[in-house]
């Protein structure tokens, strides 16, 4: 068996063995006799599943007990509408930084249901770099202000923080999510798709500070309101089974293998590193973010000549380096380099680089 490199923006690698795991118990679930695929939803063993995902992300994301945790379906796509039928009741007005494509997204989205604020963009110069925020220019009352805290297409991260004040920040950490420990209590709400650093696709996972819930607008759907999932401990319908159960045994390869977030940091900028420094030390390659503005988890990069790019993803796949073709909207290539990417794939990507260098530079 071969297993490539996969540095996909998402759906990306899962941790080998986690996936070990995961097969060995794909026909008898612990003494079930049973595939946790087949399980119902409301048998005793997969509540034990699903208490014990949210257990385990509590303890590792180390989240406040005045939030809630909810295991939804729907994308982070779907929280760009769920978020504002929940949130913009009161003074139905909130700001966002556009910060790539998917802010806007959540901006347009937003747009529909209130007044939505653009406070900054980047849109200027390709969503290189993070604008600098100045708070004077934030919407007084606003229901709460958005932020895309890692911009999987571009390659940015915010690596300090908008100061709202009284203002709920709300932020979509669907591509930065247990990459590094993150301070809950600084935010209202975060989302997350998993299919990038949590599980397969098809869960989202919502954090929610308790007092933001009950405010829906009159019109939200039913599956829509925070409220029915956070009173239904997530299982008001079936919820996304084997996906929570492969977040359980991530959450737990996390904890007990890796030790933790701040563990997981440290390999991470391990791997940014490597490739960050090859790029900053390259005469054909070239990162194409702001460096101060960098992401751990997706790093852009280009030759200047979309001949060479083209060449090197091809060669680059064909070495075992699949999914590094960048955005269309960026070109170039993207490493999208997640925590389940071993250190090596990175070496050995740069390996692959210099000598690529080395031939046509
Ligand atoms: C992948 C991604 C999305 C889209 O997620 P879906 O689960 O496909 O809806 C939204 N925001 C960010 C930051 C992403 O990386």
């Amino acid at each position: 068996m071969k297993r490539v490199y996969n540095f996909s923006a998402g759906p990306s690698m899962m941790p080998e063995p986690v996936l070990k795991r995961a097969a060995a118990e794909m026909l008898d679930y612990q003494g079930s006799g049973q595939s946790v695929m087949e399980m119902s939803h409301r048998s005793k063993i997969f509540e034990g599943i699903i208490s014990s995902a949210e257990s385990l992300l509590r303890e590792v994301m180390n989240i406040p007990d005045n939030y809630k945790v909810l295991f939804l379906q729907g994308g982070a796509s779907s929280q760009f509408a769920m978020v504002p039928l929940n949130l913009m009741t009161k003074n139905k007005k909130a700001d966002f930084v556009l910060t790539g494509q998917w802010a806007t997204k959540a901006y347009k989205e937003a747009a529909r249901y209130g007044t939505a604020n653009v406070v900054a963009s980047s849109k200027d110069k390709t969503f290189s770099y993070i604008p600098d925020l100045d708070p004077q220019t934030f919407s007084k009352y606003a229901d709460y202000f958005h932020i895309c805290l890692n911009n999987t297409i571009y390659g940015t991260k915010f690596h300090t923080l908008p100061e709202t004040g009284d203002v709920p920040l709300v932020a979509d950490v669907s591509s930065c999510i247990l990459s590094e420990p993150i301070d809950v209590s600084k935010f209202g709400l975060l989302y997350a798709g998993a299919q990038k650093n949590m599980a397969p696709a098809g869960l989202t996972v919502v954090i929610i500070r308790e007092d933001l819930i009950g405010h829906a607008m009159e019109v939200t759907p039913t599956m829509f309101n925070y409220q029915t999932h956070a009173d239904n401990n997530s299982m008001f319908n079936t919820p996304p089974c084997y996906s929570i159960y492969m977040c359980m045994l991530v959450l737990d390869w996390l904890k007990n293998t890796i030790g933790g977030l701040e563990e997981m940091k440290k390999i991470n900028e391990k791997k940014a590193g490597i490739l960050y420094n090859f790029l900053d030390n390259s005469k054909l390659f070239k990162g194409t973010v702001v460096p101060k503005d960098r992401s751990l988890m997706n790093i852009p990069f280009v030759t200047g000549s979309e001949e060479l790019d083209a060449k090197f993803v091809k060669e680059a796949e064909e070495h075992g380096f699949v999914n590094i073709k960048g955005h269309r909207s960026v070109g170039g290539m993207r490493a999208s380099i997640y925590n389940a990417m071993p250190v090596e794939g990175v070496e050995k990507l740069v390996d692959f680089m210099a000598a690529f260098e080395k031939k046509n530079g």
